[in-house]
């Protein structure tokens, strides 16, 4: 199966035209292969590794059928959390941008039923919700699907481990048995299988077969690190790799608190996301995040599922997940379509086990790492520092500085002197960043995890204070 133009699926001129502003060149797999059966009118089953588009995949044809004359709800789509559903939201509406009378809306926990309400009696035809608040509005009478032709699962696996199985079978009877019965996921379970079998009719699996569950564009690392040492080996790496926008996830919501706490206590512009965050919080950091205000958002997995940002270059797994299927989907955070990303993990002890377990599931191939050392870290800061000057000193204009340097000049002091001062003022900016609290000699010693490099006793501290967090018990699993 090879993928084919947009303008090979009888789409109308407005989808093309907006499918063409996003930019895209041509379907994926899994949207050249479900579009035209979904176009039809067909039940499908789609399967396929994450960021492999099938969100356009049933959003493309579910935009296609639906009536903008008609001010009612034409179809529903279920996302296991409201950030996927802001996210489906935000894409089914770019790709309707063109549908003249063709509105959609997200219907949430956590926003007001006002707004929510507005949208529904302005006449959305396209509704994309997490079951509860769609049960909600269902039983208060505010949301009618008695007139849905099109009923979308998204994520449905997850939404059945996430306990929506009732809720889901609750809303799908409340929509005409008639509907186009629509299931996407990168996995698929047994319950997800019964729900198919109880509410598909006559479903066509579309699935595509990828060598490795994994996106392969992934570079797969870990690190053999204890608990204790994790943030610092994280920052170190961080600061080596020289990221500006990473992922660190973490299994539960006190870790991630924690870590973010220290992570901005360090001077990262880091952030966190987790499911007891008011979601007001959590569009916001979303925002900041999408946005490039924000360079590490700590996550756990709810949170975080489906999110797609583009631009990730690292996801890190500060802590292992329990769950093999959350690993994919994890590191499927990054490499979207095509580009590259890389996924570092940390473990230690009986994780090596957990690792291989997930190699297998994933049929991937996870490579040992040392972690860098300060003195790497402090010449690969160097390398950066002067690419740097060497790039200003190339883009030339230096008008504003010149009056500072001709005074100083005039001083008697030689030029190469001021260029050295002025470079250490500014790396003391530099360096800032990393200089927090001292740690205390004794612990230092204890999570020292870079033996090789400190025979000599002395190690690299001699050229740097090094950096620390602050002292509090490790919480790595509550
Ligand atoms: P999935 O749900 O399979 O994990 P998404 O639907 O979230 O994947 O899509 C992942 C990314 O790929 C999004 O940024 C989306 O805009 C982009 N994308 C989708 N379809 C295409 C396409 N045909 N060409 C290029 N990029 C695409
Ligand atoms: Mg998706």
């Amino acid at each position: 199966m090879t993928a084919k133009l947009f303008s090979e699926l009888n789409l109308s001129p407005e989808l093309l035209k907006a499918i063409d502003r996003l930019g895209y060149e041509k379907a994926t797999p899994i949207q050249a292969e479900t579009i035209p059966l979904l176009l039809d009118g067909r039940d499908v089953i789609g399967q396929s590794q994450t960021g492999s588009g099938k969100t356009a995949a049933f959003a493309i044809p579910l935009i296609e059928r639906t009536d903008p004359q008609q001010g009612v709800v034409q179809a529903i789509i279920l996302c296991p959390t409201r950030e996927l559903a802001v996210q489906v939201a935000e894409d089914v509406f770019k790709l309707a941008v063109f549908k003249q009378g063709l509105h959609c809306v997200p219907i949430y926990g956590g926003q007001s039923y006002d707004r929510q309400l507005r949208a529904l009696r302005q006449g959305a035809q396209i509704v994309i919700g997490t079951p509860g608040r769609v049960l909600d509005h269902l039983s208060r009478g505010t949301l009618r699907l008695d007139q849905v032709r099109m009923a979308v699962l998204d994520e449905a696996d997850k939404m059945l481990d996430m306990g929506f199985r009732e809720d889901i079978e609750e809303i799908l009877r409340a929509v005409p048995s008639t509907r186009q019965f629509i299931c996407f996921s990168a996995t698929f379970s047994k319950p997800i299988q019964e729900l198919i079998r109880t509410f598909g009719r006559d479903p066509q699996n579309v699935r595509i077969e990828h060598k490795m569950l994994t996106v392969p564009t992934v570079e797969q690392t870990y690190y053999e690190i204890h608990g204790r040492s994790k943030t610092e080996v994280l920052t170190r790496l961080i600061d080596f790799l020289d990221l500006k926008l990473a992922i660190i996830f973490c299994n539960t919501k006190r870790m991630v608190d924690d870590l973010a706490d220290e992570l901005v206590a360090r001077g990262y512009l880091a952030d966190r996301l987790h499911g007891d965050m008011s979601q007001a919080q959590r569009d916001r950091v979303m925002q900041k995040f999408r946005t490039g205000n924000l360079e590490f958002l700590v996550a756990t997995d709810v949170a975080a599922r489906g999110l797609d940002v583009e631009n990730v270059e690292v996801v890190f797994n500060y802590d292992l997940p329990w769950d093999e299927e959350d690993y994919v989907h994890r590191i499927g955070r990054t490499g979207r379509v095509g580009r590259s990303g890389r996924a570092i993990s940390f473990a230690a002890g009986r994780e090596i086990y957990k690792l291989q377990s997930i190699e297998r599931y994933a049929r991937t191939k996870i490579l040992r790492r040392m972690p860098p050392s300060l003195e790497q870290i402090e010449e690969k800061r160097t390398s950066v520092f002067f690419e740097r000057i060497r790039s200003a000193l190339l883009q030339d204009g230096f008008q504003a500085e010149q009056d500072i340097v001709d005074r100083l000049l005039e001083q008697g002091f030689l030029s190469t002197d001021i260029a050295c001062a002025a470079i250490q003022e500014l790396r003391k900016d530099d360096n800032r960043r990393v200089e927090v609290s001292p740690r205390p000699p004794s612990a230092e010693a204890a999570e020292e995890p870079f033996g090789g490099r400190r025979r000599d006793g002395k190690g690299d501290r001699r050229s740097r204070p090094r950096p620390s967090r602050p002292k509090r018990p490790h919480r790595n699993r509550g």
